[in-house]
């Protein structure tokens, strides 16, 4: 049987011409028409005033939370579930993480948890954080409403990690849906290989204001001044995107509509198909917004039941993966400051994500949950 893989980039749009156009102009460095084509559009759909195009996701992040002031003494709240970039790039700063449990709904940060935390603390005497960063796994909004509530009362920055969810909506205050990444201040996405849309490598940053675009723009190009003579008015980095990946970037994004159908698509089968599955439990975040469904994911009844299904998957020929491990459980974390009980722990162990790539067919969607529900049938039977 074919393997299945769990996400896999679909380029049949125009990545083939753009990349020719390249070659033919010779424009293949950071300095091309295509980065600032990708910048326009890119901030078009996420309804920001501008973004800027990085090297990576994790360029992005790092990028965002210097604009943000981030540096040495600061405490920056980040959920503990999640891919370790989001706080290595606090780390990269120097400033410290501190590991947030998540809400069992979206698996996001419990971001309640926080502001009663942060508020008793302020009472306490100790200053506000300067900034938090935000993390919407999987494709699903985080409930932002508290932390908004925090920006309000102390002018917190918030800085999203919407790596994983370009396309998906988060539900502001008013009520009103608008896409994720656009309720806070700086917003970072990555077009790695298996991310919603991908330009190869990159990320890009996205605000409405105009000094922090500026600022992004500067740090992310060695933070070189404006003129001839190579003068740098601090330490910057070389975190631009080339024209390379933006030209595929943009083909990406003139797909982006019909790929988060399909995605939608594919979590709507597998919500059927495995709706017969005993104990399969789904999370549901409607009151946040909506999911871009980047990669569906699901919790077994216990460990031992996830890896079963892991292991018959594989043995199946399909790729399925168990979500990451809690960041205070990895070894350059273990000593990094923790809030909330042990609710990212049990989704960290019970989590488990599914083929989602755009091309998955409903055959191999059949053949997915059919494993799956042999596998958890069984596993149910052996272990009570
Ligand atoms: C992929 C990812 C990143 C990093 O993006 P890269 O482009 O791979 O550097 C950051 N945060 C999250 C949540 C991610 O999934």
């Amino acid at each position: 049987m074919t393997r299945i893989p769990l996400i896999e980039p679909y380029l049949g749009g125009r990545e083939a011409e753009y990349l020719a156009q390249c070659v033919a102009t010779n424009y293949v460095s950071s300095v091309g028409p295509f980065v600032s084509l990708f910048e326009r559009e890119f901030a078009a759909f996420v309804h920001r005033k501008y973004a800027v195009a990085c090297a990576s996701g994790t360029a992005a992040l790092h990028a965002a939370l210097l604009v943000a002031g981030v540096g040495k003494g600061d405490v920056v709240p980040v959920s503990t579930l999640t891919f370790i970039a989001s706080v290595n790039a606090i780390g990269y700063t120097k400033a410290e993480p501190l590991l947030v449990d998540s809400e069992p709904r979206s698996w996001n940060m419990d971001t309640e948890l926080l502001r009663d935390r942060i508020i008793s603390n302020v009472e306490a005497g100790e200053p506000p954080p300067r900034a938090i960063e935000i993390v919407h796994v999987l494709g699903r909004p985080a409930n932002l409403g508290p932390i908004l509530d925090l920006r309000r009362r102390f002018g917190t920055i918030i800085v999203e990690d919407a790596a994983e969810s370009l396309g998906g909506m988060s539900r502001g205050p008013n009520g009103v849906m608008s896409p994720i990444g656009s309720l806070g201040d700086l917003s970072c996405y990555s077009f790695n290989g298996n991310k919603v849309i991908t330009a190869g490598a990159g990320g890009m940053i996205a605000t409405d204001r105009g000094e922090f675009a500026a600022m992004a723009r500067h740090l992310t190009m060695q933070a070189r001044l404006p003129g001839l003579a190579y003068v740098h008015d601090r330490v910057g980095f070389n975190y631009r995107m080339s024209n390379l990946n933006a030209a595929v970037g943009l083909a990406q994004l003139e797909q982006l509509g019909s790929f988060l159908q399909r995605k939608a698509e594919i979590a709507r089968a597998y919500d059927s198909l495995l709706s017969d599955v005993p104990g399969v439990e789904r999370p549901s975040i409607s009151e946040w917004g909506q999911s871009s469904e980047w990669m569906y994911s699901v919790l077994c009844p216990s460990p031992e039941h996830r890896e079963r299904a892991i292991a018959d998957l594989h043995d199946a020929n399909i790729e399925a993966r168990p979500i990451w491990l809690p960041i205070h459980t990895q070894r350059p974390y273990l000593g990094a400051a923790r809030i909330g009980g042990e609710c990212a722990t049990d989704l960290a162990a019970r989590g488990m994500s599914l083929p989602s790539s755009v091309t998955l067919t409903p055959e191999q969607q059949d053949r997915v949950a059919g494993v799956l529900r042999l596998s958890l049938s069984a596993s149910l039977g052996s272990c009570g």
